[in-house]
């Protein structure tokens, strides 16, 4: 009846999953994100008791180019830059169909030049509003070119954020296109983000590479599925005020510069 048993593989050396397992959970996990809703201001978001992660950073620093690498997926986040979309806060839901346990957000890029000034001004009120509200907030994945380093208008989100990110919020800066660097660069860019990120991790990413990839997809999965926690722990927001935005946010993309 029993089939002679074929040798067992190595053991693992210990018990702990192996990185490698970790990833391929977190990037399995990832795969499953699709569009769940648009909205052009904070409360027409649905409340969620789910972690939410929000993307955040300067057009073009290859914000949709690392939801799209990370989730899998071509179109996804290019979804946040089509027609009425663009300045809308796009959530994508995460986990198996009807057991959604996390939330991505994609924020618009700012910075971009040829958007009317009250669209920048309404806009930093938006962002500043949902960055510094939203309740199931569980942590920011701010992009950045590293070959530009943080501009002021990032310098200023650091400045709205600074305080959730002291009383727990994560947050992480990834560098975006570190195909572009050398290894010096790169080991240089690192450091100096290190030292501006203030309590937050930095990671160096490339979507051509896959640089990154790995490693970023496991700690998006840790901070959505804290240890000890049967569903997730929410950091929450210190005062329900909302603060008038700061200057300087520059605003949406107008279009979808590709
Ligand atoms: P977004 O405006 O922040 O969403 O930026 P995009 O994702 O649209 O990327 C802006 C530009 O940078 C596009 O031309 C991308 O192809 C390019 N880009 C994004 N990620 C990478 C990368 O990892 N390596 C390289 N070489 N180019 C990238």
């Amino acid at each position: 009846m029993t089939s002679p048993s074929k040798p067992k593989p190595a053991a693992a050396k210990d018990s702990a999953p192996s990185a490698k397992s970790a990833a391929v959970t977190a990037l399995g996990w990832l795969h499953t994100a699709r569009f769940l809703t648009t909205a052009p201001q904070l409360h027409f978001l649905p409340e969620l008791d789910v972690p939410e992660i929000a993307f955040v950073g300067r057009s073009n620093a290859g914000k949709s180019t690392c939801i799209n690498t990370l989730t899998q997926q071509k179109q996804l986040a290019f979804a946040s830059k089509r027609p009425g979309r663009t300045q809308h806060i796009n959530l994508f839901a995460l986990g198996k169909q009807g057991a959604t346990d996390a939330v991505l957000t994609d924020l618009p890029g700012y910075g971009y030049a040829a958007v009317p000034k009250q669209d920048k001004i309404r806009w930093q009120q938006v962002m500043a509003n949902y960055l510094v509200s939203r309740s199931n907030l569980q942590g920011i994945v701010l992009m950045c070119d590293p070959r530009h380093g943080m501009t002021e208008l990032d310098e200023i989100l650091l400045d709205v954020i600074r305080p959730r990110v002291e009383e727990g919020l994560k947050f992480l800066v990834i560098l975006t296109k570190a195909d572009k660097l050398t290894r010096s660069e790169g080991a240089k860019a690192l450091s100096i983000a290190k030292l501006q990120a203030g309590g937050g991790q930095v990671r160096l990413f490339s979507a051509t590479k896959r640089t990154g990839l790995e490693d970023v997809a496991t700690l998006l999965w840790d901070w959505a599925h804290p240890a000890g926690a049967g569903g997730a722990s929410l950091p929450l927001p210190s005062t329900g005020a909302i603060p008038v935005a700061p200057e300087g946010l520059e605003g949406p993309e107008a279009s979808a510069p590709q």
